[in-house]
């Protein structure tokens, strides 16, 4: 299934131009235009699934074999430091573009993220963290 006005299926498609690194009958794998770090990727499906919720089964852990092999082909490659993979569901956690994609992000010593690919940490009581556990474990 494609959706019409979705940019990331007409990109998948090579229906818009993109710097493709890699492509398979699945997957094409594009250079993010404002990239964080160099090098930073994203890995599309070619069919269209809004989100992590969507994606069936079978697809989002071939997204993740072709994340681990690209890790090491761009680790290799470019020859950073370490590896980012970041993959966001819904507004509230930064998804801009709603059709999944997993972003591959080459770390370099210094490279001006340390502080913003991560997160403040909340406080929680012990009571807080009892109440998640247990709805976590129903
Ligand atoms: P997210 O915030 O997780 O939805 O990520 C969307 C990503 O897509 C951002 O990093 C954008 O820079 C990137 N992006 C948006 N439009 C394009 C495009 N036309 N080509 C390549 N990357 C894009
Ligand atoms: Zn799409």
């Amino acid at each position: 299934m494609r959706d019409a006005e979705c940019i990331f299926c007409k990109i998948a498609a090579g229906e818009i131009p993109s710097k493709t690194i890699y492509e398979d009958e699945q997957f094409r794998v594009i250079m993010d235009i404002s990239p964080a770090t160099k090098g930073h990727a994203l890995i599309l499906p070619k069919e269209h699934y809004a989100n992590l919720y969507e994606i069936p089964e079978e697809v989002a852990a071939d997204a993740m074999k072709l994340a681990k092999k690209l890790a090491k082909k761009m680790t290799d490659a470019l020859q950073c430091d370490g590896f980012n993979l970041i993959q966001n569901n819904g507004e509230v956690a930064g998804q801009t573009v709603f059709h999944f994609h997993m972003h591959l992000i080459p770390r370099y010593k210094n490279d001006g993220n340390e502080d913003k690919l991560c997160w403040n940490h909340v406080e929680l009581s012990e009571e807080e963290l009892e109440e998640i556990h247990q709805k976590l474990i129903k």
